[in-house]
């Protein structure tokens, strides 16, 4: 279901190109912004959770969960008044939406295939989490494109 397995061609390793680090950084989220996010991803359990990303250019600041209006284990739909009340509380903060996160119930960290042809915004942030200790990562994250994906690097922050 990933998106690699649409052709032999796509080898996600060499794709890894952070847009963070090619503007001078990588890209930072605050501890309480994951903190969110693992909380909704366990809350919405055994389903996806979903929400919306506010920050800055190279920062994200918080995580605003939304409701997911398509409930499943391997798909989400965040609620469009939800996504309307995170863009005007960003704005009323100075800030933007600039990314939107779901979680992956069964710990895999990479963009599924329908991920990537739902991703209709090519400059967002795509963070995926997982809501279980899964020995490793908890939280990735993406620009997703219809048929391709580039991981950026994250560094938490306090
Ligand atoms: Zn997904």
């Amino acid at each position: 279901m990933a998106c690699e397995a649409r052709g032999p061609e796509r080898k996600p390793a060499d794709r890894i190109v952070s847009a963070a680090t090619a503007a001078g950084g990588l890209l930072r989220i605050r501890r309480a912004a994951v903190d969110v996010m693992l909380a909704d991803a366990r809350r919405a359990l055994p389903n996806e959770c979903c929400g919306l990303l506010i920050g800055a250019a190279a920062s994200i600041e918080r995580a605003v969960p939304a409701r997911n209006l398509r409930p499943s284990p391997d798909r989400y739909l965040i609620d469009p008044a939800d996504h309307c009340a995170a863009l005007r509380a960003a704005r009323a903060a100075g800030l933007e939406v600039v990314g939107a996160y779901h979680s992956h119930p069964d710990g895999v960290l990479r963009p599924s295939e329908v991920d990537c042809r739902e991703a209709y915004y090519p400059e967002f942030i795509y963070a995926i989490v997982a809501p279980e200790p899964a020995g490793g990562r908890r939280v990735a994250a993406y620009r997703l494109q219809r048929d391709a994906y580039d991981e950026i690097s994250l560094r938490v922050v306090p």
